[in-house]
């Protein structure tokens, strides 16, 4: 089995990779090292013993993709590949539209052309904003974008749901990510230092590295246990593997609903300051933080409830904040 792989020198593609190859699929990647580093093939091969064709192709250029459709034929492809800074986005509204837009309209055109199908797609929590009701389901609604990148995502989700309505044997699945953080055990392959962080994980590790003095906790004021925001982080390991099981869901043709979607979180909620005592304890570095006012654009809490992805795809996450803080801090340290 073929599968291409949009992005996937970026830090949950390159993750996903290694879970595909040791899952017995052959990987095809097409990255043009926008948000990322040819490097991360060097980590993947570290690993699996398998060095990963990559086309260095922009996926937004239809021809440049057909192009690479017409070279390979795939049996399902996984899209990962998109702008992914939120605030970014706020300023470079057009780029962000053309770019996640075009690409996946050209993979589909791609995999539709030779006769494919079984499409994975990275959505993002994001999509559920200040949810009424914690913690979010499938059947939660969405609510406005807050960014441009984020209605990115509710695009990609709306304009492949349209696509599976009109062509029903094309089949695919939303994957709605909640917070992606730690890196490979071997710490071989992370998530890519050379944009200055604005994750949390990432940022911890920079300060705890000495790469910046100090961080912020972004609000104290919240209404959640401690005052400060409540999210689900999900080992990137365990993300990685929900997209081997959706695949191998889709090609084994299960599911009523085209597309399913499935939200992808450890469910439970955990507050920056926890996520702070967490690293500390782990790392036995004490962390240089101050308490500061909220970010804009920030919800307050969100958590899923996993239990779709658990009962339908067989997902059992199984790293906690402790995996998600050693691995990020042995990554952090070996670059
Ligand atoms: N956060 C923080 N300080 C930082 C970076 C993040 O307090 O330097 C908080 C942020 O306000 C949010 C949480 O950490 O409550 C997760 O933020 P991140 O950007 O990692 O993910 P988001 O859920 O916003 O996409």
């Amino acid at each position: 089995m073929k599968i291409l792989v949009t992005g996937g020198t970026g830090y949950i593609g390159s993750h996903t990779i290694v879970d595909l190859i040791e899952n017995g699929f052959e990987v095809v990647s097409a990255d043009n090292f926008h948000n990322s580093r040819p490097s991360a093939l060097d980590g993947i091969e570290a690993i699996t013993g398998v060095r990963v064709k990559n086309y260095n192709i922009d996926l937004a250029d239809r021809k440049a993709t057909l192009e690479l459709f017409d070279k390979e034929k795939f049996d399902g492809a996984i899209h990962f590949a998109a702008y992914k800074l939120v605030g970014e986005s706020v300023g470079k509204p057009l780029e962000y539209y053309r770019n996640n837009t075009n690409s996946l309209l050209n993979v589909i055109e791609g995999l539709r052309r030779q006769g494919s199908s079984n499409l994975v797609f990275s959505s993002s929590c994001s999509v559920y904003g200040n949810a009424d009701e914690l913690p979010v389901t499938e059947a939660t609604p969405r609510k406005v974008a807050e960014s441009p990148y984020a209605l990115t995502k509710q695009m990609g989700e709306d304009m492949i749901t349209d696509y599976c309505k009109a062509m029903p044997d094309f089949k695919a699945i939303l994957l709605r990510y909640f917070n992606p953080a730690g890196a490979h055990e071997s710490a071989k392959i992370g998530e890519d230092p050379s944009n200055p962080a604005t994750s949390l994980v990432p940022v911890i590790t920079g300060v705890a590295a000495g790469k910046r003095d100090k961080m912020t906790v972004f609000g104290t004021d919240y209404d959640t246990r401690d005052g400060s925001c409540v999210r689900d982080y999900i080992h990137v390991q365990d993300l990685a593997h929900a997209h081997t099981l959706a695949l191998q869901y889709l090609l084994a043709g299960k599911g009523n609903a085209n597309p399913e979607l499935f939200n992808l979180g450890i469910g439970e909620g955990l507050t920056v300051l926890e996520a702070i005592n967490a690293f500390e304890k782990v790392s036995g570095v004490k962390l240089n933080y101050e308490l500061g006012p909220r970010r804009a654009g920030d919800v307050v809490a969100v958590y899923a409830d996993r239990s779709r992805a658990t009962n339908e795809l067989g997902w059992e996450p199984s790293r906690g904040v402790e995996e998600i803080m050693s691995t990020a801090w042995a990554w952090e340290q070996s670059l």
